[in-house]
């Protein structure tokens, strides 16, 4: 069967959806066809809707899948509704982390025919197969189906073993195409699954999910491709594409495992020079990990922080761990030559100002590598969803209209607040260089303060400016050989200029 993938990606960085490659993989070792149309203006220009539909009448798929995370599910949800315009026969199956969640909620949608909730190899290559078939699909395990506006809800299945998995279907996403743009950068997932339970994290929903259906507490938290076969698709993806410069890990935990740690660290250099990119968590990194990882050829690590209030952290993320590991596992990835990357998080609820400025404060004090700063999203379904909910916090106008987490929140925190967010967004690092341990803090303070001043017109017309005066206080500062963070990439990264510097040598 021509099985036609849409990635509904806009406004948005490229990015790689491993479901879809992996789904397509299995598809394809079983005989079927594939095509991906993927939506990001970053890659190509975004098709026009009859564009869309003459796709869809030349390649004529017999059922059309996508996959997506909340702020992408508006534009699936309006894509899904032109298409059966046209083609209100051909089947329309959705999946990831959104259905997963809230499968009920999709399939109210006519232009839905089912929901994939869960993993997807095992069950859409059996829906593909009963549909070719001629036999009845509502009955399969992960797949919640919408026959004659009836609909039936499947338990899920067990995990996939992923040993017994294809390699994945990299040229679903033209590769090479996304190498070119993303300056040499190719991700890679080595395991699926997380052992915390962070409450904005769809994670702990999906484990109980799996735990309630499957009646058993033995599903496993995180679960890696062997070793080998890591190593194996590092080798392909070398051998096969040009220009790779980095490959960046897109496992939440990384550095969990000590023993796959070690084994990868020792087996990786013996492959290739191309650095490569991990997630670290401040519970599970140590000297010896960021000895190990330095000599494996790692460059950077990246922790996830989200908070500096240990309140915030503790109460509302139930990410409990305290400044004082953040502030060892920054020390000892430094002490070994490591790169460092932080994220957080602003805009969450149950959060004050002091809240916020600890935040700020405590990158200021740990001084990592490069930072990324997001505006929180209340997931449906997860906790913090459910207390941003009772907080009365959530304006759901927004939430429908969101289409990332870096640009606008969709709590509200009443106008003082909602600006001081809005502005502290825009000019964060600014914030941060205040707080850090150099020369430059008055200047800085001085210019925050600027920006807190302003009244919300005045702030409106100045806003979009911010970026290029970053760029030309940076230069002048670089000149005069201050260290400072400044804007590199996006409007939500700030990287330390030292770093930069030494890497430009
Ligand atoms: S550590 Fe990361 S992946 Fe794991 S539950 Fe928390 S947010 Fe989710």
């Amino acid at each position: 069967m021509k099985v036609l993938f849409i990635y509904p990606n806009i406004n948005a960085q490229v990015g790689f959806n491993y479901g879809l490659a992996s789904i397509s993989a299995m598809l394809k070792e079983h005989g079927h066809t594939t095509r991906l149309l993927n939506l990001n203006e970053k890659l190509s220009t975004l098709p026009s809707d009859e564009e869309i539909k003459d796709y869809i009448r030349d390649y004529a798929p017999g059922l059309i899948g996508m996959s997506v995370v909340t702020p992408q599910y508006p534009t699936a949800l309006r894509t899904a509704r032109l298409i059966k315009e046209d083609f209100p026969d051909v089947p329309i199956l959705i999946g990831g982390v959104h259905p997963t969640l809230v499968p009920e909620e999709v399939l109210k949608e006519d232009c839905f025919d089912y929901a994939c909730t869960g993993e997807g190899e095992e069950a859409v290559l059996e829906l593909v197969t009963k549909m070719e078939g001629g036999e009845n699909t509502s009955n399969t395990q992960n797949i919640w189906a919408k026959t004659n506006g009836e609909l039936k809800q499947n338990t899920v299945r067990p995990f996939v073993d992923l040993s017994k998995l294809p390699r994945k279907d990299y040229e679903l996403f033209d590769l090479q195409h996304m190498i070119n743009k993303e300056d040499g950068w190719v991700r890679l997932m080595g395991s699926r699954g997380c052992p915390f339970r962070c409450s904005y994290c769809f994670n702990h929903k999906i484990v109980d999910r799996y735990r309630n259906e499957l009646s058993s507490s033995d599903v496993g938290y995180i679960r890696r491709h062997r070793l080998k076969d890591v190593l194996d698709e590092i080798d392909y993806l070398l051998r096969t594409y040009r220009g790779i410069k980095t490959f960046i890990f897109d496992d939440d935990i990384f550095t969990f495992d000590k023993k796959f740690l070690r084994d990868f660290c020792a087996e990786y250099p013996k492959l290739t020079e191309v650095p490569f990119v991990v997630n670290g968590h401040v519970r599970a990194f140590d000297e010896e990990r960021a000895k190990m990882l330095k000599e494996g050829g790692c460059s950077i690590v990246k922790f996830g922080l989200e908070s500096g209030s240990e309140r915030i952290r503790q109460d509302v993320l139930r990410r409990p761990m305290s400044n004082e590991e953040i502030t060892r596992a920054f020390d000892a990835a430094h002490k070994y030559g490591l790169h460092t990357s932080a994220f957080v998080m602003i805009g969450l609820p149950y959060e004050t100002r002091e809240d916020v400025l600890a935040t700020v404060e405590l990158l200021g004090r740990i001084r990592p590598g490069r930072f990324r700063w997001a505006i929180f999203f209340p997931f449906p379904r997860t906790d913090a969803y459910d207390m941003s909910l009772q907080g009365g916090y959530i304006d759901f106008k927004k939430m429908r209209e969101l289409e990332n987490f870096t640009e606008a929140s969709c709590l509200d925190f009443g106008s003082e607040h909602n600006l001081f967010i809005s502005k502290l967004q825009r000019v964060f690092p600014w914030y941060v260089n205040t707080y850090s341990e150099n020369s430059l803090g008055s200047i800085y303070s001085f210019l925050t303060r600027v920006i807190e001043d302003m009244p919300l017109e005045k702030w409106e017309e100045t806003k979009d400016d911010i970026i290029s005066l970053d760029g030309e206080l940076s230069k002048s500062l670089d000149k005069a050989g201050c260290k400072h963070y400044s804007f590199r990439y996006n409007s939500f990264t700030a990287v330390r200029s030292d770093w930069e510097n030494a890497k430009a040598k």
